[in-house]
């Protein structure tokens, strides 16, 4: 009998490694079955700007005795696609970089209420000659998280651009820094094209790209939002969409703040 309970025991014991080297495997599976995906589908993204390149001097060379100026309609469409392949690149390399964990992130104390100013600063003019709105909420002076400042900079780039890209003329762009407790909370919100409530989910998948936003050959990627959710989830925050089709959209952020910063700012309330 104990022969047999130990025999039992054994193979109890097997099953359960089977059972748990089958459940280790799979998040590997999956994590590489989404490698394959990103290749195949950048790979695609990379050979139209590539092909429309090689159309357009193709036409260049076989007009090559007509000169230059002839030939500058051909030429600015190449170099268009040649600054589309350079950001395509840019994004894919810092996507591949996520994904290996190979992009080490600073951690320093990073001032939003000062980076959204920057962004506003250099954002309002475009929106204007786009006839839009921007407007940047007044910011508490300790919207402070720890970070890195450049990535936490890429990331207000990449929803105000989204927000003027897919917002029409007289529309309004609003960008809002607000500190919590324990969190800050960066929203942006746009009185654009919105997005339809069953797509909100797919917004931060590598190259999605609505119907809508297609239609607007606006010549985005698909890869911003997945490259803004890889860097407030870098941050340990949350990312999160609210939309409606025809109305506008609303992008909100949240990021653990500083340690310290709200200590600091307890210390000046009892003190006072
Ligand atoms: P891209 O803008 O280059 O297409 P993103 O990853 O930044 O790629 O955005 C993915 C998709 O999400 C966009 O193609 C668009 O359909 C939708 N989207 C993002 N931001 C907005 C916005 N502010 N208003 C409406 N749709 C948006």
């Amino acid at each position: 009998i104990l022969l047999i309970v130990g025999m039992g025991g054994a193979l109890l014991a097997l099953l359960g490694s089977f059972y748990a080297s089958g459940r280790a495997l799979s998040p590997i599976k999956r994590s590489w079955e989404r490698q394959r995906q990103f290749v195949g589908d950048a790979s695609h993204e990379l050979r139209t700007p590539l092909a429309v390149i090689q159309s357009n001097l193709d036409i260049v060379l076989t007009h090559a005795h007509e000169g230059v100026i002839d030939n500058l309609e051909w030429l600015n469409n190449a170099k268009a696609e040649a600054r589309r392949l350079t950001r395509l690149t840019e994004d894919l390399l810092t996507l591949a970089r996520a994904d290996s964990t190979m992009t080490p992130l600073r951690s320093e104390r990073v001032d939003l209420r000062a980076i959204a100013e920057n962004v506003h600063d250099a954002y309002a003019i475009y929106a204007e000659s786009k006839d839009i709105q921007f407007l940047l909420e007044p910011s508490p002076d300790d919207a402070v998280v720890t970070g890195d400042a450049d990535r936490l900079h890429q990331l207000f780039v990449i929803l105000l651009d989204n927000a003027i890209k897919y917002t029409q003329e007289g529309g309004r762009i609003t960008l809002k820094v607000e500190v919590t407790k324990g969190t800050i909370v960066i929203i942006v919100e746009d009185t654009g094209i919105g997005i339809e409530k069953g797509e909100q989910s797919l917004v931060f998948e590598r190259f999605f790209r609505s119907d809508v936003a297609r239609e607007r050959e606006s010549g985005g990627l698909g890869l911003g939002l997945s490259i803004a959710k890889w860097i407030v989830e870098a941050h340990r925050g949350r990312i999160s969409v609210d939309s409606e089709l025809g109305v506008g959209t609303t992008f909100r952020v949240v990021l653990p703040r500083a340690a310290g910063a709200h200590q600091a700012q307890a210390v000046q309330q009892t003190d006072r």
